[in-house]
């Protein structure tokens, strides 16, 4: 039996993809979809922040589009930085026209610079490259100074000198000189960045992806954690008492918490994984009597004067997600996950930060407010994790336990990377033979004798 914990998209996509085995999903959440969930609030439909479709494989934009048929929409991004009290088009490294010319300047300089440093020309190993030396050598020290390292260290909430760049070829596009030199002047010849268009559900908001798989699975095991993996007997405990003996355990939870939780892994593992990094999120919701606050998508600050790095208008690409004559608004803020700060306190600030803007005007009446904490948010990218993940990666496979999924994988990655992952992982335990030659694991509860196999 295959044992699924999680039931976000790379959980679901895992049992989406599996051709006859026996399996069963553990959720430890009331209901599926992860971080991909929506909930209401007197007539407003929110995310967990902003989740748009964005697809680089043609075989899961396919899958997508048919499991959502009808009703997705495509948007072209209408995505801005706000900086030095402008607005410019993201992303800033090919759209600094309308910027001070000053400051125009030294981003034109510097970006000069590095196309003809020495350095330029060798090629550095992205795990062993700090993320600041890549944005000095790529991008020149004016975009350093004017937006990535003030946007990155805000974002990331530590010095940038800390983190690797062994994930920024896709998400932090490099212009070349031509594409720079056209974005000082304000020419515009083609879309830059990972995602210049996007697809979005029409009605209800992102979850309609993960429900869309439902349907087509079988029973999930709503409010059961995971609590404890034997890995050797291949068995797992959660916390309603169930405890279940697997052939393989597909783990989509965050890999620190799974080795947490295996209690007979090397200490070297668990101190690995113990020592993973990341940076958690508020996810700040709003819902406000005054319509079209702005005719943008989402917005970037860099300056420290926002306390947010990106706000967001989801009223924009989907009208049905509040009431008519309103608008809704997400707004993100990093925070280390050690540190914690009370949710009046977040939300003043955010007002603050809004009003300072000019986003929100000072008599704006705010008619819902919901600050979630979102505790895994971005994997941090640093040389520990390039050191260690592999190897624990592998034990854990080498003890049947996959774990896959944007945590489980320890990475940042997307939507349809979760997918993906389930995807592939499902056709290789279907080639494996698991869809026929095992029986169905045993479940029983703690205390009691073996009954049943229905989670
Ligand atoms: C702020 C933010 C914005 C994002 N925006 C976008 C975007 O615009 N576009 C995009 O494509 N992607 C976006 N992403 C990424 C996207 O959310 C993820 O790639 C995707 O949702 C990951 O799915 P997953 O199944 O790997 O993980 P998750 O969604 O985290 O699913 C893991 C599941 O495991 C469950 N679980 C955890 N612990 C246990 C346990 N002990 N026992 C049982 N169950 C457990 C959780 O409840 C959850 O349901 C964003 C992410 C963040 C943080």
């Amino acid at each position: 039996m295959i044992a699924i914990v999680g039931a976000g998209l790379a959980g679901l996509s895992t049992a989406f993809h599996l051709k006859g085995a026996p399996y069963r999903l553990f959720e430890k959440e009331k209901e599926a979809g992860g971080l991909c969930r929506s909930y209401q609030m007197d007539g407003f439909t929110f995310d967990l922040t902003g989740h748009l479709l964005h697809f680089r494989q043609a075989a899961i934009k396919s899958l997508v589009e048919g499991l959502l048929a009808r009703r997705l929409e495509r948007h072209v991004r209408r995505s801005f930085i706000y900086s030095h009290r402008t607005y410019t088009e993201y992303p800033f490294q090919v759209n600094t026209y309308g910027l001070p010319p000053d400051v125009v300047r030294e981003c034109l300089l510097g970006f000069i610079a590095t196309l003809t440093k020495p350095s330029h020309k060798e090629q550095v190993q992205p795990e062993l490259q700090s993320f600041k030396a890549w944005i000095l050598d790529n991008l020149g020290e004016g975009m350093a100074k004017h937006f990535m390292v003030p946007f990155n260290e805000k974002f990331w909430q530590v010095s940038l000198d800390e983190l690797t760049s062994d994930w920024v070829s896709w998400l932090v596009p490099k212009p070349d000189l031509k594409d720079v030199v056209n974005g000082a002047l304000g020419i515009k010849e083609k879309a830059f960045g990972y995602n210049p268009s996007f697809l979005y559900p029409a009605q209800g908001g992102i979850e309609a992806l993960p429900k869309a798989f439902l349907p087509s699975l079988r029973e999930i095991a709503y409010g059961t954690e995971l609590i404890e993996v034997e890995t050797g007997r291949k068995r797992a405990t959660f916390a309603d008492g169930r405890v279940v003996d697997y052939d393989r355990l597909v783990s989509t939870i965050p890999v620190p918490e799974l080795v947490r939780r295996c209690t007979d892994l090397p200490q070297d593992l668990r101190e690995a994984a113990a020592g993973l990094r990341c940076v958690s999120v508020y996810s700040v919701n709003l819902g406000v009597s005054r319509e079209r606050l702005s005719d943008k998508h989402w917005i970037y600050f860099s300056e420290p004067e926002y306390p947010f790095y990106r706000a967001g208008f989801p009223m924009n690409f989907s009208p049905a997600l509040g009431p008519p004559g309103c608008s809704s608004l997400y707004v993100e803020i990093s925070h280390r996950p050690e540190e914690a700060t009370q949710p009046a306190e977040v939300l003043r600030q955010v007002r603050s930060g809004l009003e300072r803007a000019g986003i929100f005007r000072p008599d704006d009446d705010i008619l819902v407010a919901d600050v979630r904490d979102i505790r895994y948010a971005y994997v941090l990218f640093d040389k520990h994790r390039a050191k260690v993940l592999p190897a624990l990666l592998a034990e854990l496979k080498r003890r049947d336990i996959h774990s896959i999924g944007r945590y489980g994988r320890w990475e940042h990655t997307s939507m349809e990377d979760a997918i993906d992952q389930g995807r592939k992982l499902a056709e290789l335990l279907n080639q494996s033979g698991h869809a026929t030659s095992h029986a169905p694991g045993r479940t029983r509860r703690r205390g009691r004798t073996p009954a049943t196999n229905q989670p």
